[in-house]
């Protein structure tokens, strides 16, 4: 059956046929310096569904995630300090401990969220040579120039810039912050490698003194290494579309000529009233959170499935919550089908399953997918062959449907989660009565719930 991936670089939906017989994509991966919140676990989910999806298809990957662990300053523009060390100064620690620490929660969670890992998963120090030869090319073709800052690029030898992004480069300039360095030839050529000042902690030997590296070059440098010089698919956030990708495509095109990736995919946003969830916003929550208010991981993976990757998802305690119960369905409705005696004809099977491939194929449409898995939960003939499907259907998912849930992680039954969104509509119709008879009855069940700033937390007693 057709793929059809929505390209940004063309801005539209393609119909996906790989280089060869194994799609090799690369995503770019966290910057190690503090948690990663659930607004960056959707860019995961996202790459996780899209791995997914071409193995339900019937490819083999190979696929290479970074982790950044220096080079990411403040500032996508070359501002400001750099991520990592900021944080190991702040935290009073070795930035290779900090990198290491957050490192580890990062794939702790990933696993929380059954994301299917990478073949690949590399980081940025243990690149450093790859990177230097990667600059070095660049400035022997004529595309890099020193200045008393570091190497940059010149982004006015390319035949055009930008190529992805609709971004005016004029208007760029003009709302642009303290110019950097008034060596650059052009406002908006950016540093592929920076000289250190005396008390940076991170820097390397190389061919202009001791320096570190631009954020860009390390995943062009990696692509390059683990993918070659032209690939399937590169995924990120739609906030690496403007400078990230940009930078990297003029990376790859000063070195080699070429546009790295023929596909690039972005996922949007998870957004709170409205606003990006972002550190710098104050706004996040992680995974943490989640297991406090006793909420399945998996339930923010089947959250995150009601909107296609491409649009906004704003997230609210509520809807969260109401995925749990969700979930707790959909693992009951599986339980249903396993146990089932009943004979459902190959020719309804053939349809539900068409029907979620199709939409899985249709650039990863998951709340589609979604309402025929729910078709064929409540299908009335309970049958294991629809189990079976089922089963098949959550090689896509990940939502680990045959299980049920992890103890510890959700343990609150179904019935006192419905008591508790009962309470809360009536909290929020202002019926106090019903309110505090519901969280009597809820205290006689043994549960006890607590009203917080970002919604309600239920514990038993
Ligand atoms: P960072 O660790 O900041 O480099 O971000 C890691 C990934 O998370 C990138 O792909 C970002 O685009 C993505 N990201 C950051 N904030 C959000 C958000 N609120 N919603 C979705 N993706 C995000
Ligand atoms: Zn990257």
């Amino acid at each position: 059956m057709e793929l059809k991936l929505y390209n940004t670089l063309s801005k539209q939906k393609e119909s996906f046929t790989p280089l060869n017989d194994t799609v090799r994509i690369y995503s770019c991966g966290p910057t190690v310096y503090s948690f990663a919140h659930i607004g960056n676990f959707r860019a995961y989910i996202f790459m996780d569904t899209l791995r997914r999806t071409l193995k339900y298809n019937g490819y083999k990957l190979k696929h290479a995630m970074n982790i950044t662990d220096v080079g990411h300053l403040e500032s996508d523009a070359d501002e400001g300090e750099d991520k990592i060390a900021k944080a190991a100064k702040k935290e009073n620690k070795d930035p290779y401990e900090i990198a290491k620490y957050y490192t580890d929660i990062f794939l702790r969670d990933f696993d929380r969220l059954n994301i299917d890992r990478p073949e690949i998963i590399c980081k940025a120090t243990d690149h450093i040579n790859e990177m230097i030869e990667y600059v070095e090319q660049i400035v022997k073709n004529g595309y890099g120039y020193e200045t008393s800052r570091g190497i940059y690029f010149d982004i006015s030898k390319l035949d055009k810039y930008p190529v992805l992004s609709d971004r005016k480069v004029e208007e760029q300039i003009a709302g642009a912050r303290v110019e950097v360095d008034k060596e650059k030839r052009n406002p908006e050529d950016f540093a592929l490698w920076i000289k250190a000042p005396e008390n940076h902690i991170m820097k390397w030997e190389s061919p202009w003194g001791l320096c570190y590296p631009g954020w860009h070059i390390e995943c062009s440098a990696m692509s390059r290494k683990y993918l070659g010089e032209e690939f399937d698919i590169h995924t990120g956030g739609i906030d690496h579309i403007p400078t990230h990708h940009e930078n990297e495509i003029a990376q790859s095109k000063g070195r080699c000529g070429k546009i790295p990736a023929k596909t690039w995919m972005h996922c949007n946003f998870l957004t709170v009233d409205g606003g990006k969830m972002s550190k710098s916003l104050g706004n996040i929550y992680t995974l943490d959170t989640l297991k406090e208010k006793n909420i399945d991981f998996l339930a923010y993976k089947l959250f995150c499935f009601s909107s296609q990757y491409r649009n906004k998802l704003n997230f609210t305690f509520e809807a969260l919550e109401s995925a749990n119960v969700s979930l707790i369905r959909l693992k009951e409705g599986y339980k249903k089908h396993s146990e089932g005696v009943e004979k459902v004809e190959k020719s309804v099977i053939d349809e539900f399953e068409e029907k979620f491939h199709e939409a899985i194929n249709d650039d990863l449409n998951m709340p589609v997918a979604m309402s025929v898995v729910w078709d064929v939960i409540r299908y009335p003939k309970k049958s294991k062959d629809l189990a079976d499907l089922l089963l098949k259907f959550d090689e896509v998912l990940g939502l680990k449907i045959n299980e049920m849930p992890q103890k510890n992680e959700c343990v609150i039954p179904d019935e006192i989660l419905e008591l508790s969104q009962k309470r809360e509509q009536a909290r929020k119709d202002k019926n106090w009565e019903e309110s505090d008879k519901i969280r009597d009855i809820l205290k006689e069940k043994g549960y006890i719930i607590k009203d917080l700033k970002e919604g309600t937390k239920i514990e038993k007693i």
